[in-house]
């Protein structure tokens, strides 16, 4: 059924080289303190790509002591704004060079397509950079007028050492959100990547050196969470977090840091966001949009439109359109050319959705399309779509992070606003209208960070990303995640003559 379910042929050799396995700390690459290691596998086959040093508490020690003295005493905080935003710009020209080899580690470690990785995500990857780059010398407090005769300002300092821990889903965007505007601002950073997907930080992170990075500044330690991602989020010297992953892993980061030093943290967290097709949708474009809105990424996406609400008189065509298009899905060996989905990330990812896609069937979904794995070997998923879905059953509810995509039927505004808001999450919400007032009038309803109108997915490094209720605290991207790195003193001084 599917046109190229190569998962059975032998693989394609990579075009690059695993350089980079230890950890990353003061500007050395060394071993865990521990000597431990660990696997990290190839999505396509489950066989091991490298082993790679296992960081623990006690490198996170080590690299949030690195951290630390290059904040407080190393060159960093104290370079002119504009040297700072110099060396980020030569970073971002680095990664472009680079970026043949640096999609190819993404894909090889991740299983996403390696085209997918090249022509989108490397180039935002090196678009973050430069917006930050940018934004570095132009950070400053304000001037304040107050009822008395002091003059009043605000100087906007880094807050520190920033520990920041990141999935395994998009590595490279990921690290991108989270470390060019915690360095812009001039803090020193901490980054725990995911144990899945390792290698791309390291070896960017080698790149950022080159560029002129100070040794300290940015630390990476790969390990596991309840370990080196507990360890940096009870540090008591680390001075602000910032999480990317599961809600229920963001509750213990967030208990972490109250129980330890109270350090600010904000989070990006799990959704199911709902994609809702009105009846005076441009239906063609509708189903196109909602299959890359769910599909994405393998459907490894926190803001996936997972939830595709449609009007009951357009519902039938929408169902028989989405079918089309999931089985004509070209999955197989993300380093071909033309595949539109590679692996599952790994097999606790790959049980767990298809254990979800069971639970489709048996309460009671209709199946249209996909439902099983395809070939014996990696973690390939046929594109799944379900029909007939209600909102009560798990599919609806729980974040599958897979390519599962759930129709629903609505019959009218009032109801599609109550039912798309039935969830503890509020990431993201697609509307597809070709009315204005409903368009206005569902943005509002919405309860969700960011809502695309006739669109889905576009990530512009200057539109801040960020989720209502338990879909996270704070925002990234944009001018809004300054405010997450940086700290606001306010100055009072006596004016001598309040006259002048
Ligand atoms: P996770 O939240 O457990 O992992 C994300 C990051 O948190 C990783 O770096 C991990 O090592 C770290 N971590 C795990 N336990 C920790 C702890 N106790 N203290 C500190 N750090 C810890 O997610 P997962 O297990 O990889 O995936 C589970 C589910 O999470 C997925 O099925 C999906 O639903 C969701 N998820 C969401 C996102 C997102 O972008 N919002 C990304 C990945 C996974």
């Amino acid at each position: 059924r599917f046109s190229t379910a190569v998962a059975n042929e032998e693989p394609i050799t990579p075009p690059v080289q695993v350089n980079h396995t230890q950890l990353l700390i003061n500007g050395q690459f060394v071993d865990a303190s521990s000597g431990k290691t660990f696997p990290t596998l190839d999505p396509r086959t489950g066989e091991v790509i490298a082993q790679v040093a296992e960081g623990g508490a006690e490198d996170i020690n080590r690299a949030v002591s690195a951290a630390r003295k290059a904040f407080d005493e190393g060159p960093w905080p104290k370079m002119t704004s504009y040297e700072r935003s110099q060396i980020i710009f030569r970073f971002a020209d680095l990664l472009e060079k680079h970026s043949d080899e640096i999609a190819a580690l993404e894909t090889w470690d991740n299983g996403k397509p390696y085209e997918q990785a090249k022509q989108a995500e490397i180039p935002m990857l090196i678009r973050v950079f430069r917006y930050y780059a940018g934004w570095a010398d132009k950070i400053h407090g304000l001037t304040i007028p107050v009822d008395g005769p002091y003059h009043v300002q605000t100087l906007h300092e880094p807050i520190g050492v920033a520990g920041q821990i990141i999935p395994w889903n998009f590595p490279l965007l990921m690290y991108a959100w989270k470390v060019a505007p915690a360095l812009a601002c001039g803090n020193s950073v901490v980054l725990k990547t995911a144990e899945q997907t390792p290698l791309s930080a390291l070896y960017v992170s080698k790149l950022f050196h080159e560029a002129g990075l100070p040794p300290g500044v940015l630390n990476v330690v790969s390990g596991f969470g309840p370990t080196a991602g507990a360890a940096l989020c009870s540090h008591m010297d680390v001075d602000k977090l910032a999480f990317t992953g599961s809600t229920d892993t963001g509750k213990i980061v967030l208990e972490l840091a109250a129980k330890s030093n109270l350090k600010p943290v904000t989070l990006e967290l799990g959704g199911k966001s709902p994609f809702i097709v009105c009846e005076d949708a441009d239906i063609d474009k509708a189903v196109e949009l909602a299959h890359f809105a769910l599909f994405f990424n393998q459907g490894q996406c926190c803001c996936a439109g997972s939830r595709t609400f449609v009007h009951e008189r357009v519902y039938n065509e929408f169902v028989e359109k989405a079918k089309a298009r999931a089985l004509k899905r070209v999955v197989g060996d993300p380093f071909k050319k033309g595949i539109e989905q590679g692996p599952q990330i790994d097999s606790k990812q790959f049980e767990k959705i298809l254990r979800y896609i069971r639970s489709g069937i048996e309460s009671g979904a209709t199946l249209e399309s996909g439902g099983e794995r395809i070939g014996s070997k990696g973690y390939y998923i046929q594109p799944t779509v379900f029909s007939n879905v209600q909102d009560d059953m798990l599919i609806a509810k729980d974040e599958i992070f897979g390519p599962v995509q759930s129709i629903l039927k609505f019959k009218n505004l009032d109801e599609v606003i109550r039912r798309a808001n039935a969830t503890h999450y509020g990431l993201a919400a697609g509307v597809f209208t070709q009315d204005i007032d409903t368009a206005n009038t569902l943005t509002r309803a919405l309860k969700a960070g960011t809502v695309w109108i006739n669109c889905f997915d576009v990530f512009d490094a200057a539109i801040p990303f960020g989720g209502y209720k338990m879909s996270g605290h704070g925002r990234e991207k944009g001018i809004y995640c300054l405010n997450n790195y940086l700290q606001v003193k306010a100055v009072v001084t006596p004016l001598k003559n309040p006259a002048w």
